[in-house]
């Protein structure tokens, strides 16, 4: 289908070919799950995506958001399983970069660029999911720097991070006010990492608990103002949630290709399924709307890039096309019948990770309250 808008045919070629490639590594080698996810993670630096957007000057892409957006689409077409580690670094690089210029966060975000070091990022606790002022995790002032403790629940990354950045409170009784985000080194003294659980699905993605006890780190960790981890989680999730959606086109654009193909090539009441229009009509229903997730992608990222305001336009792009994702998946598995489940269906496995992704950088009642807040 003609993607509109889309990059020059080489750098999609190139996107293309690295996803092919990734996308094809197997899920359950014989190696262990954070040595595949790390597999996977050398193989996108080797590309030169694990920093799309972080400055040259730091060692990484360099390239606008509209652009980067466009790659993760054509990344995530060949497998959405490898991408969470991708964004979730995306997201860490972002969140420094609007934490400011001082020499840590510059320091911080040649991690990410030149040294190639995967981030985490620990905000969701068991009281704190969508309403993050629920936030436990305390960072107190001792000395010239910070203790922290606490647990964080849900994090990508978190058995092969080298870093991550922890959203505390300085204190609680100060609600939003008091949320700092500060940079942990992830092999400090008191960093327990939980195991990393594969059933939640993204192939070959780690995800699990982290949880800190008397971890000290010095001053400068702390990033940007204090009192500004709200702002800064809420500016970081406005700049991620197209990239999310960006990965969610491309997702639906490799069922939409997969259920495509079945219907016109399965017969049934002796002709193909395509040819009912209760397969037709529903198909053309769904490839309208992966074209307009593009579109509101697309035009989130474009806005960005011209330094307008964007907010709504961001949360309507995630909610619009991880929706859009979760729809078509769910079509994808009627359309195919049995198929659909049998062992290392590509379908299925796109299917579990449509519902994460509607988890990911707020749900879609998030997007619709954001939305909503902006009318
Ligand atoms: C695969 C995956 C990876 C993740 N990775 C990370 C990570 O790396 N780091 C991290 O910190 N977190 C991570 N998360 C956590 C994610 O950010 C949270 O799941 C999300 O913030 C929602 O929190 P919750 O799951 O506790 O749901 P809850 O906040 O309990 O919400 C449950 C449901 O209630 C709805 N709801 C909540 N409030 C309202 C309201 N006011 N009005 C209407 N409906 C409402 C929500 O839309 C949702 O459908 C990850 C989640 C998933 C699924």
């Amino acid at each position: 289908m003609n993607k509109p808008g889309m990059l020059q045919s080489d750098e999609i070629q190139r996107a293309r070919e690295t996803g092919r490639k990734l996308g094809s590594t197997p899920e359950h080698s014989d190696m262990g799950l954070s040595d595949a996810a790390r597999r996977l993670f050398a193989g996108l630096s080797a590309a030169n995506y694990h920093a799309l957007l972080v400055p040259q000057t730091h060692g990484g892409g360099g390239l606008d958001y509209a652009t980067a957006g466009q790659i993760y689409e054509e990344l995530s077409y060949h497998g959405i399983g490898f991408m969470p580690t991708l964004l979730t670094n995306a997201h860490c690089a972002e969140l420094l970069k609007i934490a400011g210029n001082r020499q840590s966060e510059q320091g911080f975000l040649k991690k990410i660029g030149s040294d190639g070091r995967i981030f985490g990022f620990c905000l969701t606790e068991e009281d704190a999911g969508s309403d993050i002022t629920g936030i436990r995790c305390m960072a107190d002032q001792a000395g010239d720097g910070y203790v922290i403790n606490g647990e964080k629940s849900i994090v990508i990354n978190n058995s092969i991070a080298d870093f991550f950045i922890v959203i505390a409170t300085t204190d609680f009784s100060k609600g939003r006010a008091g949320l700092n985000a500060f940079v942990v080194d992830a092999s400090s003294p008191g960093v327990e990492r939980g195991e990393s659980v594969r059933g939640f699905g993204f192939g070959n993605s780690v995800i699990g608990k982290v949880g800190f006890r008397n971890v000290a780190i010095p001053r400068e960790n702390m990033l940007g103002e204090e009192g500004s981890g709200y702002f800064l989680v809420m500016e970081t999730f406005d700049k991620g949630r197209p990239l999310v959606a960006a990965s969610c086109a491309g997702a639906a654009g490799r069922l939409l290709d997969i259920v495509t193909a079945h219907v016109r090539r399965r017969e049934q009441f002796g002709k193909p399924l395509f040819s009912f229009q209760g397969i037709s009509f529903r198909l053309a229903d769904l490839a309208t709307r992966l074209r307009a997730s593009r579109l509101l992608y697309l035009d989130a990222l474009a806005l960005i890039d011209e330094g307008r305001e964007f907010t709504m336009e961001a949360s309507m792009a995630k909610l619009f096309a991880s929706e859009t994702l979760r729809d078509l998946a769910e079509f994808c598995l009627e359309a195919l019948g049995y198929r659909a489940f049998e062992a290392d269906s590509e379908a299925r496995n796109i299917f579990n990770d449509a519902q994460l992704l509607i988890s990911i950088d707020g749900s879609s009642n998030v997007q619709r309250m954001v939305i909503a807040s902006q009318l």
